[in-house]
């Protein structure tokens, strides 16, 4: 038996589907930089300043503030693995993939979930939600996804996070995607867990998932009964290792190389600033948006819930979707997404995210569309 000998040199792709999306050139560098021992000095100023950086994007004050090393559904169980301590209820709404596993995870904590169930393409009903909380009003968390990615979906998260506030409920969100794509502030809007994933609008390569929580979420799990199940994904050892002053204790090695593609990733972020990443994300939505429709085609989420970094549009009739998405990636090296669930076959999913929200991922993607539907 012979083994590969040869390095993989990967074609270059236009990533524009739901992750991960096209890395910036200057965070692939950065990862080339030479790796340092993960407790030297210089990595723990660095991890201070990761640490600062991150709390910028997620407009947060927040300590427990960090990336988890692993990637955005690793954040996810960070979150209910430390919030939920066995027969805790839980309220999840559900519009699409991420909403499902997040009822999984409740499961798996020893939960008790309760769904709330809006259709694919919509948003979570806030009405619903408030019924739910006063049916159950035991209920101690509420979870949801902010943008939802398997269906280009926004649900209204201040809004939410306001509801189950007033019901006494803390809140955990899925910013996998939302993360630099579209407005997110998560002091101002009352979110007590949060976790996000570095290869969507951050640009980053796969692989890391910042976090934050709030001092109600830590003080949640300083009275835990129960020791959290998950040794690596305990937000108190985890703690010890990246926490305040130079004093850490070996946890596990954090992925040195990663860390400094986070780094530069996050002063990319911060050099546009947040708030202007945001509206370009929109502006060039708008873009696409106008030249996918003088094609032909058409949005299946409405207008005043659409995400811009993840754009859902209906397959036309008699158009087959398997093969225009490998001529896409065959003959243009474009990726697009396929539909998932209930959707699969129906839609196409085309990311607008960080660093490949730009005007000639636009031009390209529209050139390439024209083509293959021949229009
Ligand atoms: C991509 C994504 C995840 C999962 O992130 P991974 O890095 O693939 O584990 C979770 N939630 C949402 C909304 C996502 O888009």
């Amino acid at each position: 038996m012979s083994l590969p000998l040869e390095s993989f040199i990967p074609v270059k792709r236009t990533l524009m589907g739901p992750g991960p999306s096209d890395v910036n050139p200057k965070i692939l560098n950065a990862l080339a930089r030479t790796t340092i021992g993960h407790l030297d000095p210089m990595f723990v100023s660095l991890m201070d300043e990761v640490k600062q950086l991150l709390q910028y994007a997620f407009q947060t004050k927040n300590e427990l503030t960090m990336p988890i090393s692993a990637p955005g559904s690793a954040g996810m169980e960070a979150a209910f693995a430390n919030l939920i301590e066995p027969g805790d209820k839980v309220i999840v709404c559900q519009n699409g993939v991420f909403g499902g596993r997040m009822f999984e995870n409740v499961v798996r904590c020893q939960g008790i979930p309760v769904l709330i169930k809006d259709k694919w393409g919509e948003q979570t009903d806030p009405e619903k939600l408030r019924d739910a909380l006063i049916a159950n009003p035991d209920t101690r968390i509420v979870a949801f996804v902010h943008a939802e990615t398997s269906t280009g979906v926004r649900n209204d998260a201040e809004l939410l996070c306001s509801i189950a506030k007033q019901h006494g409920c803390l809140t955990i969100v899925d910013a996998v995607t939302s993360l630099a794509g579209c407005e997110l502030r998560v002091d101002d809007w009352n979110i007590d867990a949060i976790y996000s994933g570095t290869q969507k609008c951050l640009s980053c390569v796969p692989g890391l998932s910042p976090v934050s929580f709030s001092d109600a979420a830590v003080e949640k799990i300083k009275q835990r009964k129960q020791s959290v199940q998950s040794w690596f994904l305990d937000m108190d050892l985890v703690m010890g290792y990246w926490g305040k002053g130079t004093k850490r204790a070996y946890h596990h090695t954090a992925p040195v190389n990663s860390i400094y593609a986070l780094h530069e990733s996050l002063i990319i972020l911060a050099q546009e600033g947040l708030e202007k990443a945001w509206q370009r994300h929109y502006e060039n939505h708008c873009l696409l948006r106008d030249g996918l429709e003088s094609l032909g085609l058409e949005f299946a989420v409405d207008e005043s819930y659409r995400l811009p970094q993840l754009n859902m549009v209906n397959i036309p009739v008699g158009i087959d979707d398997a093969e225009i998405r490998s001529r896409l990636l065959n003959e243009f090296n474009l990726e697009i997404g396929a539909g998932l669930g209930e959707l699969a076959g129906k839609v196409w999913r085309i990311g607008l995210m960080g660093y490949g929200s730009n005007k000639e991922n636009i031009a390209y993607c529209l050139d390439s569309f024209s083509k293959v539907l021949n229009r």
